[in-house]
């Protein structure tokens, strides 16, 4: 009797009910972190990083009644308005995690709630002046924990005095700050870098920059180190999405 030929294995394409599955996973590996760290149930969000994919897959992914509760955030401003028509219904809120040239501002504001990678005084009065009479725009300070050159955000001895000037500019509200975390598979490099972020903040919070503010920190490979250090937003991408074809 000839062999049976076996099932074909679905190359590249995943249907909802899987992305559903790697939702409910990171949703899992968030709250185990927490309950580990012996923090309060419910106090990590996920952000869902939908760089490179398209709009319409990303609408079916944060539309999932697994996505409840979650954010979406894109790093490029061109794809974030690129992708902006298709996605301005969504219910979820959308941040920018990445650079923004002031030439961009008006484009990127119609498309986001927050921006979390404020990184200069002059981004940050830019956008006030833009931001449209009666809304108030979210803003993270960007700090560059890791120190390497490549990556964006000012230096953690600068990070506290860009959060005070953020925080009296009309049309923003200070909401806490972002890192992205060094670029290495050492715990205890990583998670220092997260550490220091988390002592910003909480000296932001006793000079009275405000209360509750968050630590946008961590990615699909490292979110544990991050909430154990203190991370109230976890920004995931490949987890859910696999990996992307193309760097970014
Ligand atoms: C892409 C991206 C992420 C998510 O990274 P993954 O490793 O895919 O989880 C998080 N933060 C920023 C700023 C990103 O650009």
């Amino acid at each position: 009797m000839a062999a049976q030929p076996e099932t074909p294995q679905p190359t590249g394409f995943l249907t909802v009910v899987d992305y559903a599955a790697r939702l409910v996973e990171v949703q899992q590996r968030v709250n185990q972190a927490v309950n580990e760290a012996g923090r309060e149930p419910g106090s990590v969000r996920v952000l869902l990083a939908t760089k490179t994919q398209p709009a319409a897959l990303v609408r079916q992914v944060v539309e999932l009644p697994e996505a409840a509760g979650m954010l979406r955030g894109e790093n490029r401003v061109q794809e974030l308005v690129a992708k902006g028509p298709d996605l301005a219904q969504l219910s979820i809120p959308t941040h920018l995690i990445g650079p923004l040239q002031s030439n961009k501002i008006n484009a990127a504001l119609r498309w986001v709630c927050g921006v979390e990678s404020v990184a200069s005084l002059d981004l940050a009065e830019a956008l006030a002046k833009r931001v449209e009479p009666g809304r108030v725009l979210e803003v993270m300070v960007q700090v560059n924990v890791s120190a390497e050159p490549t990556k964006h955000g000012v230096a953690p001895g600068q990070a506290l005095t860009l959060a005070a000037q953020v925080a009296v500019l009309p049309g923003l509200r200070l909401t806490g700050f972002m890192t992205i975390g060094a670029n290495s598979a050492e715990e205890k490099v990583v998670r220092a870098g997260y550490a220091e972020l988390a002592a910003i903040r909480n000296q932001a919070q006793t000079a009275g920059l405000g209360e509750r503010l968050e630590l946008s920190m961590g990615m699909s490979n490292d979110l544990e180190w991050a909430i154990a250090e203190g991370a109230t937003i976890v920004r995931v991408g490949t987890a859910v999405f696999g990996p992307r074809a193309v760097q970014v």
